[in-house]
């Protein structure tokens, strides 16, 4: 991935936040405190203008200076979780253009996020949409597919991911003070997650 597909990336992230922003408040208002929209509307905000300002020679740095914007600005659990999840790809990734640095990026954002917030599979969080992702991304760019069939196939995942949290119960975070009433609803962070994982596939096209 180069700097241009970096770049273009969290300007199609921003969007689709953007046209997402009252559904992730709807969704984070049932098990949350309904600000999951706005923080991330304001983080990915702060990345797209940060962008604009700056000229990122690489695709590691274009994530890195994203990360950097999400864990000063966007608040709430999810911002020093996605945050240290873009940091961590941006590292990983560095100047390194090819498929395969993608997938070791996108399973460097995932262990990292695993890492800060202590979440594993099924306990209704972002691991749930991620962890489909980064595996389908994997499993498709070993077999030869490239960024966009790569990222197709991850953005399905995390889409499938994100649906079935549904009948979870929260088991981190915010959503699990509510214990059983969390079941029967979707995480907004792993919606957010799969609207994430959905721009990569919409810009590779
Ligand atoms: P807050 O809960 O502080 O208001 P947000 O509403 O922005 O923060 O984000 C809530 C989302 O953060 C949840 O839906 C969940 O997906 C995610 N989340 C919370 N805690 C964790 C965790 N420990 N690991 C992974 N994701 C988490
Ligand atoms: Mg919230
Ligand atoms: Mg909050």
């Amino acid at each position: 991935m180069d700097a241009t597909t970096a770049r273009a990336w969290i300007v199609r992230v921003a969007e689709l936040i953007h046209a997402n922003e009252q559904r992730l408040t709807d969704l984070d208002a049932t098990i949350g405190d309904g600000d999951h929209g706005a923080n991330m509307q304001r983080g990915v905000a702060a990345a797209v203008a940060s962008l604009e300002e700056q000229e990122p020679e690489d695709a590691g740095k274009v994530l890195n200076s994203t990360g950097r914007e999400l864990i000063s600005k966007t608040g709430g659990a999810s911002g020093p979780l996605y945050g240290t999840g873009f940091r961590r790809a941006g590292k990983e990734l560095g100047d390194e253009v090819d498929v395969q640095a993608v997938a070791r990026a996108l399973e460097a954002m995932l262990r990292s996020i695993e890492e800060l917030g202590g979440a594993t599979q099924e306990e209704k969080t972002i691991v749930d949409a991620l962890a489909p992702a980064v595996a389908a991304f994997q499993e498709t760019s070993g077999q030869g597919g490239d960024l966009h069939a790569a990222a197709s196939a991850a953005a399905e995942a995390a889409e499938r991911g994100a649906a079935a949290t549904i009948p979870l119960q929260a088991r981190k975070g915010r959503a699990s003070y509510l214990g059983e009433r969390s079941i029967g609803h979707e995480d907004p962070g792993a919606a957010s997650t799969a609207l994430i994982i959905r721009a990569l596939a919409d810009v590779t096209a």
